[in-house]
């Protein structure tokens, strides 16, 4: 009989749906900060965290938004006394979000002391100008003063969120923004290019022509990132992600376990084998030490519950998404039952095509034994033509062990991986 504990579900996000105000990119679920709902919000996040507690056992926790840093030390103290009380601290990583307009020492030192040991910072540029022009809330000093108060409070994994192609910015602005962005130090450098989604004010300008995308400038931009992180000691290991390596002999081979959800393995329950556990060596030294380990079960398609407004769970293969309105969130939660909007069960080869695409994002690809025993399909047999094709076009290579994108390939990741969707 499998040992019940293990059983549980190892990975949990929880959505903080507030930010101060709305930047100017941005199409994720948030809303305007409001005392009330906030209070409302909170009451409601612990009440989903009893329902699912049972089958929880956090390796990762992640607070994302919105703006998780927006609330207040006594609203802090009532989720992390929560998360206590039903047995969920002692994550391995435990990351928070914050804006580095509402990092104060108090806070820190306080989610530092309930075991947060990660803090990912959403710095997006240091030129005064364009943090105005994509309505972020800080200054470039806010960024300073708030990565000195983690360090202090004692934080040793910290990572840097920035942007390029934002309208506005030269290679030159980019160029000086990556130079003082590394000299942090950082632990982990995460970096998105602007997307223009719809309904947002950076939308209307582009639709207005208040300016054009320079898909060029972005492409220059992207392999000026690659360069000088991995110049300043960082490993890419996905499409927008690079870590360093640990600082001591242990942490250079740390150990990246995945939770998968294979068909009926993992029912509480059922007796059988509760986790699929890939733990091969190829994944563990192609993995820097610092990765997000949060997001590598993303990306290799890993269980999780995902709590809050909005949030999505994927557990034992099947998706749930909670509503999107927070109003609507409390009020089902205050009523006892979790808020959750749909529910989806996926296929297993539709599942397994998914598992593909998200892993296609890291730079180690598909070892295909791990891709095996993590869906149960080859990706010899089942994707043997969409492989060779990527092969042939120049953005992906294949050995007896595995397949994975060149780093033409990667920047293309996103049209790589449809075709692996089924
Ligand atoms: S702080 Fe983040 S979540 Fe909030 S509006 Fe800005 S980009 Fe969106």
């Amino acid at each position: 009989m499998a040992d019940s504990a293990a059983m549980r579900v190892e990975s949990l996000y929880l959505h903080v749906p507030f930010c101060a105000q709305k930047c100017a990119y941005c199409a994720f679920y948030s809303e305007p900060s409001g005392g009330d709902l906030i209070n409302r919000y909170v009451a409601a996040l612990i009440r989903e965290l009893e329902l699912v507690a049972h089958d929880l056992q956090p390796r990762t926790i992640f607070f994302g938004g919105g703006t998780p840093s927006l609330l207040n030390l006594r609203q802090w103290e009532q989720i992390l006394r929560a998360l206590e009380r039903l047995n969920l601290l002692g994550a391995d990583e435990f990351t928070v979000e914050c804006n580095p307009a509402t990092v104060s020492p108090d806070k820190a030192k306080r989610l530092r002391d309930f075991g947060v040991n990660r803090i990912s910072m959403g710095v997006q540029s240091l030129d005064e100008q364009l943090l105005e022009r994509l309505g972020r809330i800080h200054t470039r000093e806010m960024v300073f003063q708030s990565f000195d108060i983690l360090r202090r409070a004692g934080f040793d994994n910290l990572n840097l969120d920035l942007m390029f192609a934002i309208p506005g910015q030269t290679m030159e602005i980019w160029r000086a923004t990556l130079a003082e962005a590394l000299a942090f130090g950082s632990e982990h450098l995460s970096t998105y290019e602007v997307i223009y989604e719809d309904d947002t004010p950076l939308f209307a300008q582009l639709q207005a022509g208040e300016f054009d995308v320079d898909e060029n400038l972005a492409c220059a931009m992207y392999e000026e990132l690659v360069a000088r992180a991995t110049a300043a000691g960082f490993r890419q290991y996905e499409v927008a992600n690079f870590a360093r390596d640990g600082r001591t002999e242990r942490d250079e081979h740390p150990t990246f376990n995945i939770q998968h959800p294979t068909s009926n393995e993992g029912e509480p329950g059922n007796g059988g084998p509760a986790v699929q556990r890939s733990n091969t060596p190829t994944l563990q030294h192609s993995i820097p030490s610092f990765a997000c380990r949060h997001n590598v079960n993303y990306w290799r398609g890993g269980s999780f519950y995902g709590l809050g407004p909005s949030a999505t769970s994927y557990v034992r293969g099947v998706r749930t998404k909670n509503w999107p309105n927070t109003q609507l969130y409390c009020e089902q939660l205050e009523k006892g039952k979790r808020a959750i909007e749909s529910r989806e069960e996926l296929p297993p080869l539709k599942r397994a095509g998914e598992t593909a695409a998200f892993g296609l994002r890291m730079n180690a690809g598909w070892p295909f034994e791990e891709f095996r025993r993590a869906t149960h399909f080859d990706l010899r047999d089942e994707w043997s033509a969409e492989m060779n094709q990527l092969v042939e076009r120049g953005w992906a290579s294949r050995d007896a062990q595995q397949f994975r994108l060149t780093p033409q390939g990667l920047r293309f990741a996103d049209s790589a991986a449809e075709l692996f969707l089924r």
